[in-house]
Order: structure tokens, then sequence, then C-alpha cells
């Protein structure tokens, strides 16, 4: 049996500790990221997950184009700290629509407006993937007329960022939360631009502050050499096919 001033010292120090401990009080997510399931990424799940713990992240989504098989593989991976969101890149027949928090499959080449309708009946969220970028299939105009939960307005993957610009200018306008995302093909490209959000412990968590617009996006271009580097990488694998 402790004496009472004893207790009373312990209970001090207990205080104090807790207050050095300083809460997180943002998080930092990346909510875009091919594997190697997607046809153009060759990405393993382990390095996506090392890379991203490296540099600080706090919540991935894996987003293969139409297919969510490496999204849920990356669950059986030790991934201490990091919060999966289960994800898709949905190829709507407008434009790229990124699912996030779904259940289910959702199938390509639907409407824009069938694909939101089936990733919500499927407890997820949409979020128009770089909408502004019509050579990489964005949604473009319509994507303010849509029941889209949130858009792109930094997407690491540009050239002269004016897409990423026009994006940020109506979002605000529209009241449609921001998003900031490196739709990475490559480890190194993970994390480029990422969204802040409030920090949470879950994805359901995570889902309510980006429909609420909790969010800040922020980062920078992937480097112009490491994309190149890719593109030949792409090439090289396309000659190849051909002559195999
Ligand atoms: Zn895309
Ligand atoms: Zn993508």
């Amino acid at each position: 049996m402790l004496k009472n001033k004893s207790k009373k010292n312990i209970i001090r120090k207990y205080k104090n500790n807790n207050n050095l401990i300083k809460k997180r009080i943002k998080m930092k997510i990346d909510t875009h990221i091919h594997s190697q399931y997607s046809k153009d990424s060759i990405t393993p799940l382990k390095d996506i997950i090392k890379y991203s713990q490296n540099i600080g992240l706090n919540a991935i989504a894996i987003t293969d184009h139409d297919e969510i098989e490496g999204t849920w593989q990356i669950r059986k991976l030790e991934h201490e700290g990091l919060i999966l969101i289960p994800g898709e890149e949905v190829s709507s027949s407008k434009g790229h629509i990124v699912a996030l928090g779904i259940t289910d499959y959702i199938k390509p080449l639907q409407t824009p407006e069938e694909t939101i309708d089936q990733i919500h009946d499927n407890a997820g969220i949409a979020i128009s993937a770089h909408p502004y970028s019509y050579y990489r299939s964005g949604l473009g105009d319509i994507v303010r007329t849509l029941d889209i939960d949130a858009m792109e307005t930094k997407n690491s993957r540009f050239i002269f960022g004016v897409s990423n610009y026009i994006a940020k200018q109506v979002s605000q306008k529209n009241n449609i939360p921001e998003i900031g995302a490196s739709d990475a093909h490559f480890t190194k490209g993970i994390g480029r631009c990422y969204t802040e959000i409030p920090d949470c412990d879950n994805v359901d968590d995570i889902l309510k502050n980006i429909k609420k617009g909790n969010t800040k996006a922020h980062g920078e271009r992937t480097p112009m050499n490491l994309i190149i580097k890719e593109v030949i990488r792409k090439k090289g694998r396309k000659t190849k096919a051909k002559t195999d």
C-alpha cells in the first residue's frame, strides 16, 4: 500500500509526462497512388508502404486503374502507423474518378453520374482526379455540376501547372473540397502532393473530413527527370512487348 504522499507524487509525475506528449493535430494523406496492379505501374506494394512511412505520410490509398486487387492485397502487409484507405481510379465515360472507402469494385465506362452513384452506394466518396488535365482524362468543367465529394487541385504529375490552377479556382468558386495527391506511378513520386486534414484514427473519419472540406492541398511537381525516366521505361516495355 502506497503512502498518500508518494501516491500524489506519482500522479503529479504522470500528469507532467502527459503534458509532454504532444497530440498530433494534423495528418498527411496521399489518396492517389498506383501499384504493380495498375496496367501502367510496376511499384511493389511493400515499397509503397516503406516509402510512405519514411516520408511521414499517415494514410494512403492504392488507386489502380479499374482494379482493386492491390488495394486489398496491401492490407496483408505490415503497415505500422499508416492507415490504408481502400481505393480505385475508375475510368468513367467522361473522365477519371478516384473512389475512396469503397467496399466493392466499381466497373469502368459508366457515365460519371452512374459511377458516382455506385461509389456512394458502396459507402465511398468520389473525387475528381486531375479534372482539368484533358490529355489525361480529366472530367473537365462538368465537375461543377456533378455530385462529386472533392476534387484534386494539386496533382503532382503536371508540366506547367495550368490544370491545377484552374482546378483550384473552380474548387473555391463552387465549394468543392480540395485534394492534393501524387498520382504516383513509381516509388519516388509518392507524397509529392498530399492533403493535410485534421488528425483521424480511422478511414471513416478521414472520409468525413474530406467531405466536410477540412482539407488543404499541398505539394509540388514530380521532378521532370523522374517522369522522363518513367516514360522511357514504359516505351521500352511497349517495344519489348511488340518484339516478344
Ligand atoms: Zn487518372
Ligand atoms: Zn492516377
